[in-house]
């Protein structure tokens, strides 16, 4: 096997196949050996600022030593086990703190494996909670252009799109609704009614903002308003805070800034300070109460080979340690007003449309004569003008978005800015 420096990108291409990559056009990958702080390295050495969290997953900063350590400590401990029958110390200690900064009406956790998994659960949870209480509740609700995964459940409650497309005809039938404005809002919560809200088990939504739907902001209290017309009607609310979890919308959990409580919480990416795979769907008592029974078959019949896995729950444990630590709210804080300052310069590019800041999270589109959305041909030419610079910003067609790992230093997100601006100047 060679090893030669300098050559994983030409190994790559002989045997990998990318997630989301035209492997006939994209550009070969960049192979990264190392990181530290919100940088990456390459076989060469040179750094690259990761101005996205590798794919919103990263909030501490890369190789953290305090995750690190957890980490080496736990491998010589306990590295896995069975998860029906048996139980460990880092899956209870880390469900006991979970519970502790979650809205307060959740009470029990259910691990799995990745967000879409952590998305399965909770539609198995409220479709098998009507069943399980005798009453016919089918119809489920989302929002349109929502992302919540790409297995075939979670496919089935995103928007219908380039990326679902060859799947339609697999995918059950869901009803979707537009995101919440003023204006909009007397007229959504009438599309429910007509649904005849006694059959709808459940409306999943992503909180506050979409992500990959393209960095999309609601309006707070329209969004309030729809999901106390669910609560009412029983609708079981599931937040997928997968994106939003941990901090990046500024409080610790994007449900927080509004009154309506969830039903169910899907959390991942952030969970484990983004070095591990874990997915977690945490529920009310109600929700758990309902599948008690003697009778086996109010079980809820789902488990992953590696549920709860020891090493995965430490270093969330570990990164929960560096999240609760007033520290990081501090960088949070910091992150925002630099963003704020930024957003006001953005304001006044004539190529610049919708700045938006939500917590850590900056994103505006930019005007072009394609259509907006994932498929806009601008994307590619960002994303190799932003390698160039050795900045990795991944756009979403012609949305570019700023979602920094917490640790960014003010001096990084200069340089965040500056290629930002440099961009736009051309495109002039
Ligand atoms: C990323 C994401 C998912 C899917 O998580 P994976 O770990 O990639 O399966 C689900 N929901 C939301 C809101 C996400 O952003």
């Amino acid at each position: 096997m060679s090893t030669t420096k300098g050559n994983l990108s030409a190994r790559d291409l002989e045997v990998i196949w990318h997630p989301y990559t035209q492997m006939q056009t994209a550009p070969a990958p960049i192979g990264i050996v190392r990181g530290e702080g919100a940088c990456l390295y390459d076989e060469d050495n040179n750094a690259y600022i990761d101005a996205t969290s590798s794919w919103w997953v990263n909030i501490h900063g890369h190789a953290h030593p305090h995750i690190a350590k957890q980490l080496a400590a736990q491998a010589l401990e306990l590295q896995h086990c069975i998860f029906a029958g048996y139980t460990h110390p880092p899956a209870v200690n880390l469900a006991e703190r979970l519970l502790q900064i979650l809205p307060a009406n959740q009470r029990r956790v259910f691990y799995s494996d990745n967000g879409s998994t952590a998305v399965e659960v909770a539609l198995k949870m409220a479709l098998q909670y009507w069943d399980n209480k005798g009453q016919r509740r089918h119809k489920i609700i989302a929002f349109k252009n929502a992302y919540h995964g790409d297995t075939f459940g979670a496919m089935s409650v995103s928007g219908r799109s380039v990326f679902t497309r060859v799947f339609d005809d697999f995918l059950f039938e869901v009803h979707f609704l537009d995101v919440p404005t003023p204006d909009n809002i007397d007229h959504l919560i009438a599309d429910i009614k007509a649904q005849q809200p006694d059959q709808i088990a459940a409306f999943i939504f992503e909180p506050l903002l979409q992500g990959s739907g393209g960095m999309i902001m609601y309006d707070i209290p329209a969004f309030d308003q729809l999901l106390s017309f669910c609560k009412d009607n029983h609708i079981l609310l599931i937040a997928d805070e997968v994106m939003t979890g941990f901090g990046r919308t500024g409080k610790n959990f994007a449900m927080e800034y509004v009154q309506t409580a969830p039903d169910m919480v899907c959390l991942s990416k952030g969970l484990t300070g983004g070095s591990m795979a874990l997915g977690i769907t945490t529920s009310t008592s109600n929700i758990y109460e309902a599948f008690l029974s003697a009778d086996k078959l109010k079980t809820l019949f789902h488990g992953h080979s590696f549920t709860a896995n020891p090493l995965a729950c430490t270093v969330a444990l570990a990164s929960l340690d560096l999240f609760t630590d007033p520290a990081c709210a501090q960088q949070r804080q910091r992150i925002h007003e630099k963003h704020q300052h930024f957003l006001q310069e953005l304001t006044s590019m004539a190529p610049v449309k919708n700045p938006r800041l939500l917590g850590t999270i900056l994103a505006f589109e930019l005007v072009t004569d394609g259509a907006d959305g994932y498929t806009n041909q601008l994307a590619d030419h960002l994303h190799r003008f932003f390698r160039s610079k050795r900045i990795m910003l991944r756009p979403l067609g012609n949305t570019l978005y700023i979602l920094p790992p917490y640790c960014i230093t003010n001096e990084q997100l200069d340089l965040v800015y500056a290629s930002i601006r440099e961009l736009v100047s051309q495109l002039h």
